[in-house]
């Protein structure tokens, strides 16, 4: 991705108001003046920023503003303990509820739509970001939150919404209701603006089928402004992103080498505008790609474009070359007749070389799985060019994990 003149500038401006701080960041940035990042590979020397960084940082230890300029705090929960806490100024807010404003144009939401915002409101970003944006729009909001089905079915229907925002469990969970009890008819709803979690096809296809509307994928983090800050439009080609308030960089998670656009990897991010917690190279940990500008989008917006969130780079592995990830291999089981999402892989290294061992559970009957395992080798070949040893096992052979991350072993080290 290029860095242009102006992100430099603001760059520099948001490093200087980091050292400022005396935070984690600016300790980091000792012995660099603000003044000396020139060009882009004096940025990619910069280090980064990480999750652990932020935690230790508790309570309002990234908080780069006096504390009269800042009107709110917003909390991401950690699956350990010590949240994150992430200050913004007033600037913040509405540059954020700006992004998000964008977000809801590029999915062709107008202030003719009435917006049923399910995600919950407090301390995570999620409710009031779509809430603002919505507002900046001009569009009539549907404040609702999450959970109480029969009233969201109700003001659904009487409040007319049209635009269903919500994480993609709970649009198929409002979707499967909404079927069975027979009310499709009375629901006006034309689109929904999901939350950017990882979903496969087949639940996309069910929610936009049951509910016949068109899907968006909206991503965000809290620790960057909240969701809002990158969407796929009509033609999905990836998700549109704001590179006037964020640069985006992607790395090879293991080395942190910046990869060339188009390559798969870790996906990081400066904020260039943010006042209250300004961000430099903060990993993500999220695994995508910057889509190559060589063919532009046919929507002819000038904003470039990540993937959709395939995954988590901490579950993905490196082998023969290729990276592999949770995602990637339910994507190849769906393809394969007689496999079922349980699976398991097993790496290991064998005469010089790697060899990838695959489980799978199927139902089918001894005679058939020598076809099955042919099947399944020719499509892991085809569709990420990696030779697999296929091993057909039966339903509940293999034990069951909550976790993906936890169905792919290395014993290569
Ligand atoms: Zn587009």
């Amino acid at each position: 991705m290029k860095l242009s003149e102006s992100a430099l500038f603001m760059i520099r401006r948001q490093a200087a108001r980091i050292k400022a701080t005396g935070n984690f960041y600016a300790k980091r940035l000792e012995g660099i003046e603000p003044g000396d990042i020139r060009t882009k590979a004096d940025f990619e020397k910069l280090p980064f920023s990480e999750k652990a960084d932020l935690r230790d940082a508790y309570p309002l230890g990234l908080a780069a503003v006096p504390e009269e300029q800042i009107v709110r705090i917003h909390s991401s929960s950690g699956t350990t303990g010590t949240p994150v806490i992430i200050p913004y100024t007033q600037k913040d807010v509405d540059d954020w509820a700006e992004l998000f404003r964008r977000c809801y144009e590029i999915a062709g939401v107008t202030n003719r739509d009435r917006i049923h915002i399910t995600p919950g409101y407090g301390l995570w970003t999620a409710g009031i970001g779509f809430q603002l944006g919505a507002e900046k729009l001009g569009a009539m909001t549907i404040p609702m939150g999450p959970g109480n089905t029969e009233k969201q079915l109700q003001f659904m229907r009487d409040m007319k919404s049209t635009v269903l925002c919500a994480t993609s469990s709970y649009a198929l969970l409002l979707a499967e209701e909404i079927a069975k009890r027979g009310i499709r008819d009375e629901i006006c709803l034309k689109k929904g603006v999901i939350g950017s979690e990882r979903w496969g096809e087949k639940m996309r296809t069910r929610i936009a089928s049951e509910l016949g509307v068109e899907l968006y994928d909206i991503y965000g983090l809290t620790e960057i402004y909240g969701p809002g800050i990158a969407i796929n439009c009509e033609h999905n080609t990836g998700m549109h992103y704001f590179d006037d308030y964020l640069y985006f960089e992607i790395i090879d998670p293991k080395t942190g080498k910046v990869l060339p656009d188009g390559e798969l990897g870790e996906l990081v991010i400066t904020t260039l505008q943010k006042e209250g917690a300004p961000l430099i190279r903060y990993r993500t940990h999220d695994l995508t790609r910057i889509v190559p500008d060589d063919v532009p989008c046919p929507c002819g917006r000038k904003y470039p474009r990540i993937d959709v969130i395939l995954g988590r780079t901490d579950d993905m592995v490196k082998v023969k070359g290729v990276n592999i990830f949770p995602g990637q291999i339910d994507d190849i089981l769906r393809e394969v007749e007689g496999a079922s999402s349980e699976y398991q892989v097993f790496i290991d290294h064998e005469e010089g070389r790697d060899r990838i061992t695959v489980f799978v559970e199927t139902a089918l009957p001894a005679d058939a799985r020598p076809g099955f395992e042919a099947a399944l080798k020719d499509t892991f070949k085809s569709r990420i060019n990696v030779g697999i040893l296929p091993k057909a096992v039966s339903i509940g052979d293999l034990p069951r994990s909550e976790k993906k991350s936890t169905r792919i072993f290395d014993y290569r080290y």
